[in-house]
């Protein structure tokens, strides 16, 4: 076969491909190749990367294969190998010059398609559906000013927390609420990684000035789990202009990631620091209080009654992590709708055998005044002793309220250990400190991070 019968048939096989897998596929990983020679039955086949090597001969060999042998019976075999673009020919997207704009990939400056460039929103993720108590309530604040504000509020709004605690909610629920309040705002929403894979695709098909357009003519552009990008250099560098250059026209820009701007390792100092202008918005671990209510709410949705006490129980028992409770309490109601029986905190502890994992294990007194006290950095001696000074009495406090939650022990027998007090002092220490959960974010986190040590 001449060169000219050899572009024919890649042509006509190209088409084929297209016609099979869709436009999307051939356009990202067909495309790129180009034919090379054919020798003694093997078709040479060039492609631009090692990654895209890979992928075309993991994935679509056999296919290529197939209609080439179609299209040409002496040819036995594929060779895909990497060849620099300078040592290519013209690729086949280049040399039709009809198929070109179905080639690269062009995003549609229509607003309904802008949404399709990130990743779709989930219904679910609105602020209705977002439940507000200490640990998200400042991330939650910045969000909906976000979200109402007719100018540019602060740049950007970098939101972060670990995992599960609600930060692809409050992005969701942003571009919700701008897209009703604001029609006219282009949106794009997506993961760093969905940004890295634009940003490497416009430098396969040299075409980065398509890219930075693309970019620029969002008027929010939200990208998730930022983190993705770190060590990625880049990808980074590429991040900055855009940013840089969204920021100087006045366009809003929300940031995720599971630690703060100067937390994050692999992330160049001047992006870090740039991150860091707007406002930095932290999402807590949830308290107990505040997974009681996101229990409550969900609950009151479902299908099937449960208990307060259920209630009461999972969020005391199931950790920080909302996914994790969600994930409690859909087993609660399924389990509930299968057997038809009311649900208790025994049919509950059976469903959630495995989530609940150690933590059904026996806590002892002398292990819950042990960790309180090394936690607070007090002497073990002090849980008994009568020193009221408030670096003791607290710490004594916390325990004698993990004491009522995590042991079956009696109020007196709680207070018998620590030093012979009052079961009435064990009360007004357990309900103090109930009270104070409410109040104290700090608290409920070292409350928090007692219990998961003791019962895991
Ligand atoms: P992240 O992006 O921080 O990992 P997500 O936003 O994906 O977490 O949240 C995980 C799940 O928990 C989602 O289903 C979300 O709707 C739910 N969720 C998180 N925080 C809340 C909240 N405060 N109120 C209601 N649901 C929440
Ligand atoms: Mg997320």
């Amino acid at each position: 076969m001449d060169n000219i019968e050899l572009e024919n048939m890649w042509r006509s096989v190209y088409r084929k491909l297209q016609s099979e897998l869709g436009r999307a596929v051939t356009n990202s990983w067909i495309a790129p190749m180009t034919v090379n020679k054919f020798v003694s039955g093997t078709l040479y086949i060039n492609a631009p990367s090692m990654f895209l090597r890979d992928w075309v001969v993991n994935n679509y060999s056999g296919k290529i294969l197939e209609l080439c042998q179609q299209e040409n019976g002496k040819i036995r075999s594929i060779d895909v190998s990497v060849a620099r673009p300078a040592q290519q020919r013209k690729t086949y997207a280049a040399s039709d010059s009809s198929e070109a704009s179905s080639v690269v990939p062009v995003v549609s400056k229509q607003p309904d398609d802008v949404m399709d460039f990130g990743i779709p929103l989930d219904p679910k993720l609105t602020f209705d559906n977002f439940i507000v108590g200490k640990p998200n309530e400042l991330a939650y604040a910045a969000a909906q000013r976000i979200a109402e504000s007719e100018t540019v509020a602060f740049n950007p709004l970098f939101l972060y927390g670990s995992v599960g605690l609600g930060k692809t909610h409050l992005m969701n629920a942003i571009a919700w609420s701008i897209r009703s309040r604001f029609p006219r705002r282009k949106i794009a929403y997506m993961s760093a990684e969905k940004f890295m894979y634009h940003f490497i695709k416009s430098v396969r098909y040299k075409d980065t000035m398509a890219f930075k357009e693309q970019f620029r003519a969002f008027d929010v552009l939200m990208i998730d789990d930022i983190q993705f990008i770190c060590g990625k250099d880049s990808t980074q560098e590429e991040f900055f202009h855009t940013f840089n250059a969204l920021v100087d026209n006045n366009r809003q820009i929300i940031v995720s990631a599971d630690k703060s701007p100067s937390d994050l390792d692999g992330i160049e100092e001047r992006l870090k620091s740039r991150l860091g202008w707007g406002l930095v918005a932290d999402i807590h671990p949830t308290t107990y209080e505040l997974r009681l209510g996101i229990l409550q709410s969900k609950a009151a949705s479902g299908s099937v009654k449960i208990p307060d006490k259920v209630l009461e129980f999972v969020a005391h028992r199931v950790s920080s992590n909302v996914r994790e409770l969600e994930g409690a309490l859909n087993r609660i109601t399924a389990s509930a709708m299968f057997i038809g029986r009311e649900v208790t905190i025994e049919s509950a502890r059976e469903v959630l055998a495995d989530l609940l994992r150690t933590s059904e294990r026996k806590v002892s007194l002398e292990e819950i005044q042990k960790k309180v006290a090394a936690h607070y950095s007090i002497k073990l001696s002090d849980m008994s002793s009568d020193r009221r000074v408030r670096q003791v009495a607290r710490p004594r406090q916390v325990a004698m309220y993990l004491a009522k939650k995590l042991t079956t022990l009696s109020l007196p027998e709680i207070g018998k250990n620590f030093g012979g007090r009052d079961h009435t002092t064990v009360l007004h220490a357990v309900k103090k400190i109930e009270q104070a959960l409410k109040e104290d974010v700090k608290l409920a986190e070292d409350v928090d991070l007692l219990s998961n040590i003791l019962t895991k």
